[in-house]
């Protein structure tokens, strides 16, 4: 189902004009407006899922072989040196348009992207605490 007022929506399924890097019957591949990267893209759903939590388990694995087909064509046709893949969920998380995307963002040696996390340094007692809370 497509959702009024959804951004996104009208992307996906073309009434927005959008430039589209790859597209079939469910997905449809878009340059991001803000890229992160030269070739930053959003792989977006045909149909409205807010995200992780709504979209059903073959839409998400259906998302990931296409981003892992359009991956490999930048490998080829844009030289990257590597990809990040990332999915926002919630505004805690950083998403801003709430139609489920996954990012493939190209990487290329020394472009100063600021994409991954700062790690902390947890003690022994608080890891095997969160993990007793996750599997518990
Ligand atoms: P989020 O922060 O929700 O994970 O990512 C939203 C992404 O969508 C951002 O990277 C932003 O640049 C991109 N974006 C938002 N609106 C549009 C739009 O109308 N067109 C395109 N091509 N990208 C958009
Ligand atoms: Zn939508």
């Amino acid at each position: 189902m497509k959702k009024d007022n959804c951004i996104f929506c009208k992307i996906a399924n073309g009434e927005i004009p959008s430039r589209t890097v790859y597209e079939d019957e469910k997905f449809r591949v878009i340059l991001d407006m803000g890229p992160a990267t030269r070739g930053h893209a959003l792989v977006l759903p045909k149909e409205h899922f807010d995200d992780l939590y709504e979209i059903p388990a073959d839409w998400a694995a259906d998302a990931f072989k296409v981003g892992r087909q359009v991956a490999a064509s930048m490998k080829e046709k844009l030289g990257t040196d590597g990809i990040n893949l990332v999915q926002n969920n919630g505004e805690a998380a950083g998403q801003t348009v709430m139609h489920f995307h996954l990012h493939l963002i190209p990487r290329y040696r020394g472009d100063g992207a600021h994409i991954l996390w700062k790690p902390t340094s947890p003690s022994a007692e608080e890891l095997d605490a969160v993990l007793a809370q996750i599997i518990g």
